[in-house]
């Protein structure tokens, strides 16, 4: 029996379709802008999202990174969530890398942050004070689609006070997937955008960052500074050309196979599920009994994310099916037992 690793939905494998896509991409040199596949990624991403331009980069962490860079200097800010991937989980990168302030600003329950507490944060121009030159959003965050009426309040604001505004969509498309609507819908309005393949969309490699050819021009050269200009990097391209044919549409399943597993795991005595949203399941279980619950689910052939977060978190991706998602409440039920 495969284990089912619902630690997250970085964990999937290339199906045998998307290594032989990698197997037949045509590729060059893309430092020199020459890999056919990568330029036709990153047009292909720009066309479909609404920019001008996009760059493909090894990772969402250097994807980001290379955004904030590129809107802000040295000594500028930007405003982004306590708890947001760009400000707490991307080891300080903008502030070690770009000498750039991060402003946390605390998130409300629905991961927004309130227009007050963006309004209280925009520093005054006055050499005491960093320049506030950004606004930092997430979405999906911790699984959840943001409020959509919140977004455009979060674009107003930051169009009322002349700062630029970067979408974190690491998971964009489950966000797109959980709104009905299209993937585009969901970018519009930022000035950038981060989009990772890696995750539910099921590639081994890449993200890509998309704004307008002036910014990109910015955010390549910082790529190139920080290493990240890569060669024939059209075979791991062709990953995510593969992936936006063939993994978009599934995510669906993803997000009802979490429903599923929630609904499932509702009914043990013993722990709570706080949330399910897209592919994400929040439980609550008792800090005593953590470590224990952890070696059952070894044990069952089981992975949950048990440590950085206050509470356990289940994922669903493409290499878990309805049965993994049974498996996986069985194994649960046999350590808390059915109410
Ligand atoms: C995973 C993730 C990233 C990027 O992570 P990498 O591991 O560097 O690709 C960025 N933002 C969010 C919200 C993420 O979940």
């Amino acid at each position: 029996m495969a284990i089912i690793d619902l630690r997250s939905d970085t964990v999937t494998r290339p199906t045998r379709a998307m290594r032989e896509a990698m197997l037949d991409a045509p590729v060059g040199d893309d430092v020199y802008g020459e890999d056919p596949t990568v330029n036709a990624l990153q047009e292909r991403l720009a066309a479909d999202l609404g920019f001008q331009a996009g760059l493909f980069v090894p990772s969402g962490t250097q994807s980001n990174l290379l955004g904030l860079m590129a809107h802000c200097e040295r000594g500028d800010e930007y405003l982004v969530g306590a708890d947001a991937h760009t400000y707490k989980f991307e080891g300080g990168g903008a502030a070690v890398l770009g000498s750039i302030q991060p402003q946390p600003i605390a998130h409300q329950p629905d991961g927004s942050l309130a227009i007050t507490d963006l309004e209280a944060a925009v520093k005054p121009v006055d050499p005491h004070f960093a320049r506030t030159r950004l606004l930092a959003l997430e979405n999906t965050w911790h699984g959840r689609a943001l409020p959509r009426p919140y977004v455009r309040e979060a674009q107003d604001f930051a169009r009322r006070h002349g700062l630029g505004v970067h979408l974190d969509g690491a998971r964009l498309f489950n966000a797109a997937t959980a709104y009905g609507v299209t993937a585009r819908e969901v970018a519009d309005g930022f000035d950038s955008v981060s989009v990772c393949f890696s995750k539910g969309l099921g590639a081994p490699v890449g993200s890509v960052l998309l704004g307008s050819t002036a910014f990109i021009d910015r955010a390549r050269r910082w790529r190139k500074v920080a290493g990240g200009g890569w060669r024939q990097a059209g075979m791991l391209a062709a990953a995510c050309l593969h992936a936006l044919d063939h993994h978009v549409a599934r995510l669906a399943d993803d997000h009802a196979r979490a429903a599923r597993l929630a609904e499932g795991l509702r009914g043990l005595e013993g722990m709570t599920v706080d949330a399910q949203h897209t592919n994400m399941v929040f439980v609550r279980v008792p800090v005593e009994r953590l470590q224990a619950l952890d070696a059952h689910l070894r044990a069952a052939e089981v992975r949950v994310s048990i440590g950085y977060l206050p509470t356990v978190r289940l994922v669903t991706h493409l290499d878990i099916d309805d049965d993994s998602v049974e498996r996986s409440i069985a194994a649960f039920a046999g350590f808390f037992g059915r109410n």
